[in-house]
This record gives C-alpha cells, sequence and structure tokens, in this order.
C-alpha cells in the first residue's frame, strides 16, 4: 500500500503523496485535455485546487501545497527569525535546517570544523532550538551541504519541495520539481499557507546518445548554459528527456539540475528512469523506488506533450567544456581553452583547483577523479597546484574513505576540507595571491561571478567538471588537453591520460559515517531565546504599513551600471556571520555595486550633504532623515542566489522601490514579499533618464492593478518628465505592499 511508504526514512510518520496526487491528476487531465509534460504533471498534481485553479503556462498564478521546506543555515537564521515573528508554534509540513555555508576553509576539514562550530556556537544553537522548538529536522555542521543530504534522504520522482537556496533543482535529478525562494516563502509554506508560482513556461532539452570518455553530466548544463545564455531560462523549467538520459546517472542528473540556477530557471527535472531506481535502492529508499514504478506513468512526460522550446544535444558529440571566467555561459570547449585564453588575456597558470562541491561530489564524481588520480600517480605525477577537495555529506566522505577513493586523492596531494560549502561560498582564508592580485582557478562548482570564491575581483574562475579539474591540475595550465596532449611520466616516457572510469555507487553500500542528525523531539519542547545584545542574531521588528499616499521626490540612492547579483547587493564571505542579524548585515548593502556615476563600488553621492559616502552610510543618512530612496539598475538585477537579505536590507534601510530594466525570478519576488516595489522600465532606454540627483515620483499607487504601469515623475534639475513603469504584482501581492509585507499580510490573514 502506498500510503504505508514514508516520504523519508527518518520520517516515518509521514507518507509518500502518490496517492493524492494520482487523483489530482485525473482531475487535471479531465479538465486541460491535452498531453502533459512531466513539470506540468507534478506542478498541477500539487495544486491546492486542482478543480478551479486557472491554469496558463507563463500568465496565470498556482497556489501550491509543496511537499517539504528545506533550509541551509546562512538563509534559515532569517527564515526562522520571521517564522517565530508569526506567531505560530509548529511547521505544517516536514522541514529542515542543514549547517553547510558557516564553515570557512582554512586547513583541513576537522580542524576548519571545529574552528566553525565554537565560531559560529551562537547561530548554530539558535538554528538548533528554533527546529526543536517548531517541529524541524535539524543537520549538525559537518554533516553536509544540503543539496547532497537532500538527495541522499529526502528528493523522490514527483515531488514538489521549496528550499531557502538557489541551487535546491539539485533533486530535480531524483525526478522532484524542487524550486529555490526567498525565506519568506519558505514562513508561508511551514505556516501552512499555498506557495504561489507564476505558472513557469517549459523548455524541453532532447538528449541524444550517450555520455561516455571524458565528458561528463556537468558539459551537458555547461552546454545549455551556453545555449540560454544566464538569463535563458527565466521564467521556465527546464525539463530534461529522450533516450540520452539513461546514460547519466541519478547523481549527475542533480548536477546537471543544479546548475540550471546559473541560467536562471525556475527549476529543472529529469523524467524517473532506471538510474533513480538505483540511487533509490543504494540508499535505503527500495520501497520509494517500487511506489515510484507504480506510478510511473505520473513521473513521466506524456507522448506528445508540448514544450515552449527544445534544444537538442547529442551527447556523442558533446566536447568537454570550461565556462568563464566571471559568468556561467561562457563556454570553451577543452580544444579552444588554451588558445581562448591566450587571446583573452586570462592568466594560464592555475593557482588552484578545487573539486567536490554541492554540484559534483557524488561517489561517481569523487572515483572518476581518483581513477586520474592513480593514473597520473601510476607515472610518478601529482597536482602541480593546490588541490581542495570537498566531499558533498559525511556519507560521502566516509564511503570514500572506506573504499580507498579518499587515500587516492590525498597521495594525489588534495587537501580534504570539512563537508561543507567552504571556497564555493567565499569562505576561504585564501592565502597564495593577494586582493588584486590577477589569478586563475578551476573549480567543478556552479558559479563564477566577480570574487564569489576569494573576494579578489582579479580571481578568473572557470567552472568544468571534476574529471576536468584534477587533469588540468596535474599541468597547473589552462593550455593542457588531456584529450590529446601527452605528458611525461617521472621517467621522461610521454604517455596520455586514461578516461576516467569510476562505479557509479559504492558496491558494497553507503556508510553513513558519523551521526549527523537531530529528529525534532517530540515532547515538551523548549523555548527559544535571542540576546537582545546578539552582535549575529536579532528579532525582526515588523516592516511599516504604507500610508496610502503615493511615494513622491524619491532620492535615488545609487544608479547601478552592469551586472548586479545578489552578491552585489548583499555580498557573502564574511558577510554571512551577520545573515541572522539585519541591522548588521545591513552594512553590507550593494557594496559590490557599481555607481554609474563614478563608476566606482561603494560610493555615492549623499545628495543631502553632497558628501561622498559609502553605500550603507548615505542610506542610514536618508534613514535617519526620514528621506524615503530608491535603487535603479540594468538588466537581470538580482541574479544568482535565494538570499533574501537582499531585498530585506534595501526595506530595513528605507528603500520603498527598485527600479531596473528586469528582473532576476527568485529576487523580484523576494523584493515584494519584503513591502517594496519591484518596478521594470516599460522602455529600458529610460535607465538613461535618470541622474544622481533626480527625484523620483511613483504616483496614483492607490489605484495599484495588476498588469497596469506605474506613472513615474522624473524631476532633474528645473525639467520634469513622465516614464511609465511595469510590474509584475498580481492582486494578492498589491496587498503584500499594502500591508508593509507579505509577512505583516499573513499575520493580518491568520488573524481573521
Ligand atoms: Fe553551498 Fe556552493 Fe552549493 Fe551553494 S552552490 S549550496 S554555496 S556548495
Amino acid at each position: 500500500k502506498s500510503d504505508a511508504v514514508p516520504m523519508a526514512n527518518l520520517e516515518p510518520d509521514t507518507v509518500l503523496p502518490y496517492k493524492k496526487l494520482n487523483e489530482n491528476l485525473e482531475c487535471i487531465r479531465d479538465r486541460l485535455d491535452h498531453p502533459l509534460t512531466l513539470s506540468e504533471k507534478i506542478l498541477y498534481s500539487h495544486l491546492e485546487d486542482p478543480y478551479e485553479q486557472e491554469i496558463e503556462r507563463g500568465k496565470s498564478y498556482l497556489l501550491l501545497r509543496p511537499d517539504r521546506v528545506s533550509m541551509q543555515d546562512a538563509t534559515a537564521q532569517m527564515a526562522m527569525m520571521q517564522f517565530i515573528s508569526s506567531g505560530l508554534n509548529k511547521v505544517a509540513v516536514p522541514s529542515t535546517i542543514h549547517c553547510d555555508h558557516l564553515i570557512e576553509a582554512q586547513t583541513s576539514g576537522e580542524l576548519d570544523l571545529q574552528r566553525a562550530i565554537e565560531n559560529n556556537k551562537e547561530v548554530y544553537d539558535f538554528l538548533q532550538s528554533s527546529s526543536a522548538m517548531y517541529g524541524l529536522g535539524f543537520w549538525k555542521p559537518g554533516s553536509g551541504i544540503i543539496h547532497q543530504i537532500l538527495l541522499e534522504n529526502y528528493a523522490f520522482p514527483g515531488l514538489l519541495m521549496i528550499g531557502t537556496d538557489s541551487h535546491i533543482p539539485n533533486a530535480g535529478g531524483l525526478g522532484g520539481v524542487c524550486v529555490g525562494v526567498g525565506g519568506a516563502d519558505a514562513v508561508d509554506v511551514m505556516a501552512g499557507m499555498p506557495w504561489e508560482l507564476k505558472c513557469p513556461n517549459i523548455i524541453g532539452v532532447h538528449l541524444t546518445g550517450k555520455i561516455s570518455g571524458w565528458t561528463s553530466p556537468k558539459d551537458v548544463i555547461l552546454k545549455v548554459a551556453e545555449i540560454l545564455t544566464v538569463k535563458g531560462g527565466t521564467g521556465a523549467i527546464i525539463e530534461y528527456h529522450g533516450e540520452g538520459c539513461e546514460s547519466i546517472s541519478c547523481t549527475g542528473m542533480a548536477t546537471i539540475c543544479n546548475m540550471g540556477a546559473e541560467i536562471g530557471a525556475t527549476t529543472s527535472v529529469f523524467p524517473f528512469n532506471e538510474r533513480m531506481v538505483k540511487y533509490l535502492c543504494a540508499t535505503g529508499r527500495g520501497a520509494i523506488a517500487e511506489e515510484a514504478e507504480k506510478y510511473e506513468e505520473m513521473l513521466i512526460p506524456d507522448e506528445g506533450c508540448k514544450y515552449d522550446k527544445v534544444i537538442k544535444i547529442d551527447l556523442d558529440k558533446l566536447e568537454p567544456l570550461v565556462n568563464g571566467p566571471y559568468t556561467p555561459d561562457l563556454a570553451h570547449p577543452i580544444s579552444k581553452l588554451g588558445e581562448n585564453s591566450e587571446k583573452n588575456g586570462y592568466p594560464m597558470n592555475i593557482k588552484v583547483a578545487l573539486i567536490g562541491s554541492c554540484t559534483n561530489s557524488s561517489y561517481e564524481d569523487l572515483g572518476r577523479c581518483a581513477s586520474i588520480a592513480q593514473d597520473a600517480i601510476d607515472h610518478g605525477l601529482t597536482t602541480q597546484v593546490p588541490f581542495n577537495v570537498t566531499p558533498g555529506s559525511e556519507q560521502i566522505r566516509a564511503t570514500i574513505e572506506r573504499d580507498g577513493i579518499l587515500d587516492v586523492l590525498q597521495k594525489f596531494g588534495g587537501t580534504v576540507l570539512a563537508n561543507a560549502c567552504g571556497p564555493c561560498i567565499g569562505q576561504w582564508d585564501r592565502k597564495d595571491v593577494k586582493k588584486g592580485e590577477k589569478n586563475t582557478i578551476v573549480t567543478s562548482y556552479n558559479r563564477n561571478f566577480t570574487g564569489r570564491n576569494d573576494a579578489n575581483p582579479a580571481t578568473h574562475c572557470f567552472v568544468t567538471s571534476p574529471e576536468m579539474v584534477t587533469a588540468l591540475a596535474i599541468v597547473g595550465c589552462l593550455s593542457f588537453n588531456p584529450l590529446k596532449d601527452e605528458l611525461t611520466d617521472s621517467k621522461g616516457k610521454k604517455f596520455k591520460l586514461k578516461e576516467p572510469k569510476a562505479d557509479e555507487l559504492p558496491s558494497d553500500g553507503f556508510d553513513p559515517g558519523q551521526d549527523t542528525y537531530t529528529a525534532p523531539p517530540k515532547g515538551k519542547r523548549s523555548k527559544v531565546t535571542v540576546n537582545p545584545k546578539s552582535k549575529r542574531l536579532q528579532l525582526l521588528q515588523p516592516f511599516e504599513k504604507w500610508d496610502g499616499k503615493d511615494l513622491t521626490d524619491l532620492t535615488v540612492l545609487i544608479k547601478v551600471k552592469g551586472k548586479c547579483t545578489t552578491d552585489h547587493i548583499s555580498a557573502a564571505g564574511p558577510w554571512l556571520k551577520y545573515r541572522g542579524h539585519l541591522d548588521n548585515i545591513s552594512n553590507n548593502m550593494f557594496i559590490g555595486a557599481v555607481n554609474a556615476e563614478n563608476n566606482e563600488m561603494n560610493k555615492v553621492k549623499n545628495q543631502r550633504s553632497n558628501d561622498w559616502g559609502t553605500v550603507p552610510d548615505v542610506a542610514r543618512d536618508y534613514k535617519a532623515n526620514k528621506i524615503k530612496w530608491v535603487a535603479v539598475g540594468e538588466e537581470n538585477y538580482g541574479e544568482g542566489s535565494s538570499r533574501e537579505h537582499a531585498a530585506l536590507e534595501p526595506r530595513h534601510l528605507g528603500g520603498v522601490a527598485i527600479i531596473v530594466k528586469s528582473f532576476a525570478r527568485i529576487h523580484e519576488t523576494n523584493l515584494k514579499k519584503q513591502g517594496l516595489l519591484a518596478l521594470t522600465f516599460s522602455n529600458a532606454s529610460d535607465y538613461d533618464k535618470i541622474q544622481p540627483n533626480s527625484k523620483l515620483s511613483l504616483l496614483n499607487l492607490a489605484k495599484l492593478t495588476p498588469g497596469e504601469p506605474v506613472e513615474c515623475e522624473i524631476k532633474t534639475g528645473g525639467n520634469s518628465e513622465k516614464i511609465k513603469l511595469n510590474h509584475s504584482f498580481n492582486a494578492e501581492q498589491i496587498e503584500w505592499f499594502k500591508a508593509g509585507s507579505a509577512l505583516n499580510r499573513m499575520k493580518e490573514t491568520l488573524s481573521k
């Protein structure tokens, strides 16, 4: 009986929802009467009201009931602060918190972990006690990276999950629709409210042929990123299909889905297949696999279903790619990497090579890297550069240790870091280059924005497969092509590296390693307290309600020029420690964004005093003097991560609207949730009409209506001009603005 199978072994009281989902889907089929994509099946079967919900791709807003919520420690702090301020006493759906982002890589895994436990004690205690208080599962520091743990324990075909991290789509490798959201969305679902998502378009990626040789699953997504670019997936789910899927392991499919975040996709998903069955069985979830097989029809796309766009990739012809620097869609086939790098003046010598992270740390990935490392060792060679290995979870670390993989990587010269994000999120005490020194690093991570790994804007980061990182580390230069070039062994003999090879899953099963999970207690729960003097945690005060008047004579705090990711708006690295303290973290607001007025970072003119100051200081001065302000930006503003601090900080420091050429999806929702007006120029060139000393008025806000533009008057010197600004607020989101935030609105609704 499917009712008897829990969603996760760690949650025996839950049930796999297939029966109910199937009933919902039957109703949807009757209504829509056309073949459905897999994404549609999963989304629509999770509708709050499958009978009445309006469904139109790219247009209607879907009210959905996700199966679970997951949060990482950096975003969970603020999400839990918001949950606490909702006044509820227990989460309504299974939810987990994962401690992975706050562990800084300095020396080695064990020492770094111990230091992090001491340094972050207050935050970990808060997360653990609030998990116990409100009924969430808690994964301790050292347990691993959220996405790896979700894949190992919680993901299943047909799952609808939201989580406060942009790489939640990783679980699409196990056939779920899993979406990165801001903390406020997570709070809604944990509070038992439906989750709202604009009905996405579906982009199909048709895979033919077979992955083989040096080509790896990472190359599929590096290719898709090249084709679609960093904006190409906006508003869409990327749905992989075709016989090529069968040649990719479950963890490989997860890698591909993980990095769909880099092209702005809502999420990515693969259809249920044998590779998923294998992975579910290997991770102790054979019962789920059996149920999924019974409901297979619900977990694969219908024949003849329609995609909004289809990309075709022949895996037989796919060459390994190395993407970067500074953007994940700049692809170089390995045969052209050297030539392109010379031409573009990228530093040819590699300073550091890094493998692992949530993107590429499966048993198969690390095993394939070890096969390359062993080949090098057999020829008397080792890595030429520091080679850092980040296992994705304690289970992976313990298993690769038991099976000798870790030993090979260490003999090759590798340093094993903690099971955590580390250098991927700027938690890297890097000492080998000075700030500002031009250098190259190669990683198997997913993201390579300026300064992402080491806060050095001159670091050229290239993302590629872990196999390619390992091969390049043997030579330490971007000009090496392991498919063609020969190496010289320690005896002076020429040889070519063998193609990487490894088992997909451990033949002796996984070793769980140390116990790093705490289930919520069943009995009495103790209260969560936050020290009012804490520098790291601060209870939230509700934002003020809108006063019903137009927002007039708004000052421009900053007109941002060029790329403005959430890292530019709210930097990570050393700032991660303030993620639970809104006022303290606001001191990083916009410090990485380039001011169009002077092309400098973190330097803006205070329009009240005419002095130049840092962006947070000037914003604080405006706030103290009751001057409301806006920020102006260009395309795909807020791309990158789900961090809602990039929306909370402007709101906290007195911002009322963000006006840009276009938004990235999660950030746009985050702004709306925090009560800010997220507006886009109807005419992109109107960006040029706004000067540093302009005053902006947003008019007729009492009549703010879905689909109707907002009138904006720009006054500069003695001149005045009116322009139109678009928005994507629906009726309920307009209520968020009026209430001052979505959280205020939720409290209003719950109290009724
Ligand atoms: Fe951690 Fe990097 Fe993965 Fe984000 S992308 S979860 S920072 S490893």
